[in-house]
This record gives C-alpha cells, sequence and structure tokens, in this order.
C-alpha cells in the first residue's frame, strides 16, 4: 500500500496544501490554495488555514491510515522546537501552536520550520545546490526571506533567527525598518521596494514605458510593467533592473564574506527578471567580496513556489527517519 505525507506552506497571503508520494513528489502535481483570512481572529484564520489540507485529504480521498505526517512551512519568527508560530501580523497570530493543534485535529506527527530555512532545505536535498554542503538560499518577493543549510543541516541560531538575510543593514543610515533596524536589504531590494521606487520616480515626473503602459495609474504599475518596458529597450527600465541588481549584490557580498557557500540559491518573482540585474549583481558581488565568486555558485530557483513544499516534505521524511 503506497503510503504518502501531507504538506503544507502557510504563508501571509496564502496558504498552500499538497500530498507527496513517499519518494517526494507532489501526487498529480495537485496544489490547493486557500487565501488568508486575517480579520476574524486566530482561532477562524486557524480553522481557515487547516482546511487547505481537508480540501486535498477529500479531493484524493485519502485514508488517514496512509498518511506517515504532516510537514509544515511557516511564516517566522516561529519556534521550532515547540512548533509556535511567534508573531504573524498578516494572519493576527501571537503564540500560536500550530503544530500541537495539527497533531491533535489529524492524529499524526506534524513539524514546522520557517519557509525561507525550508527553502534552503528544498534547493540543497533536490534543486540547485543538491548534493553541496553548504547552501544559501533567499527568495525574492514581496520581502527577502533567507535560510541556511550548513554542512547539510539546517542552521537554526540559538532562538531560530538565524538567516535573516533580508533584515541585514546595507546602509545603517537608511530608512526605518518594522524589524527595528536601519537601510535592511529588503527596504532596497524586495518587490514591495521596488514599486515604492517605481511610484516615487512616476510621481516625481520621470518618463518610462512602464508608467505609460499602467496609464500612470499607481495602482495599475507593478513588475510586470517594468519588464515588459525593459524588454523593449527603455532606459529607465533598464537602469532601474541595474539598481536592483547593485542592491543584490551589495547584500550577496556580505553573505559569501560571512559563509563562502558552495552556492547561493536565489528565487521568487523578482528572479524572473534576471537577466536585467544579474551582470550588475555579479559585478557588485565580485568588487566587495574577499574570494572570487564565480558564475556557477549564483543559481536561479527551478523549484520557485514550490520550493517550501518541498522543503517541507523532506522535514517530516527526515524527522520521521531520525525517530525510527
Ligand atoms: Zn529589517
Amino acid at each position: 500500500m503506497s503510503k504518502y505525507y501531507l504538506i503544507m506552506d502557510i504563508g501571509g497571503t496564502k496558504t498552500t496544501g499538497a500530498l507527496f508520494t513517499e519518494d517526494g513528489k507532489p501526487v498529480d502535481d495537485y496544489v490547493y490554495v486557500v487565501k488568508s483570512q486575517t480579520y476574524k481572529g486566530e482561532e477562524a484564520v486557524y480553522q481557515n488555514t487547516r482546511s487547505a489540507l481537508d480540501h486535498v485529504i477529500e479531493h484524493f480521498q485519502v485514508n488517514m491510515d496512509d498518511v506517515l505526517g504532516i510537514g509544515v512551512g511557516g511564516p517566522g519568527p516561529l519556534d521550532v522546537k515547540r512548533g509556535v508560530i511567534i508573531y504573524s501580523p498578516m494572519m493576527g497570530w501571537r503564540n500560536f501552536p500550530v503544530v500541537d493543534r495539527l497533531r491533535q485535529d489529524f492524529g499524526k506527527p506534524v513539524i514546522m520550520d520557517n519557509d525561507g530555512n525550508l527553502g534552503a532545505l528544498a534547493e540543497q536535498r533536490c534543486g540547485e545546490g543538491k548534493g553541496l554542503d553548504n547552501v544559501l538560499y533567499m527568495t525574492v518577493s514581496t520581502g527577502c526571506g533567507g535560510g541556511a543549510v550548513l554542512n547539510g543541516q539546517i542552521y537554526h541560531g540559538r532562538t531560530d533567527g538565524a538567516a535573516e538575510f533580508g533584515h541585514m543593514s546595507i546602509n545603517p543610515e537608511g530608512p526605518q525598518c518594522p524589524c527595528g533596524g536601519r537601510g535592511c536589504l529588503e527596504l532596497y531590494a524586495s518587490g514591495t521596494a521596488m514599486n515604492r521606487r517605481m511610484r516615487a520616480d512616476m510621481e516625481a515626473g520621470k518618463q518610462s514605458g512602464a508608467f505609460a503602459e499602467a496609464g500612470y495609474d499607481p495602482e495599475k504599475l507593478d513588475g510586470g510593467c517594468l519588464t515588459r518596458a525593459a524588454e523593449a529597450g527603455d532606459a529607465y527600465a533598464l537602469d532601474f533592473y541595474r539598481q536592483e541588481g547593485y542592491y543584490l549584490g551589495c547584500g550577496l557580498a556580505n553573505l559569501f564574506n560571512l559563509f563562502d557557500p558552495d552556492v547561493f540559491v536565489l528565487g521568487g518573482g523578482v528572479t524572473k527578471a534576471k537577466k536585467f540585474f544579474h551582470d550588475e549583481m555579479m559585478k557588485q558581488l565580485n568588487q566587495r567580496t574577499v574570494m572570487h565568486v564565480t558564475e556557477d555558485r549564483i543559481r536561479y530557483s527551478v523549484l520557485n513556489d514550490r520550493v517550501v513544499l518541498y522543503g517541507a516534505y523532506y522535514l517530516i521524511k527526515e524527522y520521521l527517519e531520525k525517530g525510527k
């Protein structure tokens, strides 16, 4: 009889559920997505979140006797050992014991880690860093989430606070970040930061095909407009992406000087435009590092929006194997 793992990726805006085979394939390539509810209290948010798994179970008519365990990716900060989400402003959760609740509801072993760490784990186990000892991962999307696999294992640090790459300051006098710091990388390099900068430039009267495409409406201006303008050779858009490469290169240089990883894997929506920022990023990276970083040490995620699901699969699978 085939055995399965239930897998979920809890995010600030949506939660994704999937069923994985014992050897690590999402069954039928099927995922179920529920939008997060943020306004009805923590219990309602939990019920909505777990419904991603309920839908998967119903879709495949899963017999729970065939489920070995549940692997979960959660939004940081969290307490990995206790399985608690410490604070998720998007979901209205404070110290929410999501692992205990899932264990009670489904009667199966459950384990959780943060989404950045699971991104790194997936890339090291089956992705762009497969088989290498030291793999760093960063997603560049709404924010800049990071993860580190060192000597083949997730590096958590003392309080599960390690690998917050997005909150590395690249400008000590820069703007205030909600984390308490100033000039954090994600205030410059994330998709959110890019949108903010584009809108400011448009309002300041700069000219670009991206602004024209959006009809000069800030609500319609997004990364897609910018990429299409860059494709058409628009000077503003090309310069904007060079600037993105500059910020990413500054951040990556710090991380290479700290870790000298085998590979660094970049994922997230912004990396779809890699051809417009890659060269400047490599230039900054090599100007600012003590070692020479060859092209093959920078990889772009192929797993991309499934990366956390794959990471959560390896997390629960290896957790159960260790227990035996
Ligand atoms: Zn910060």
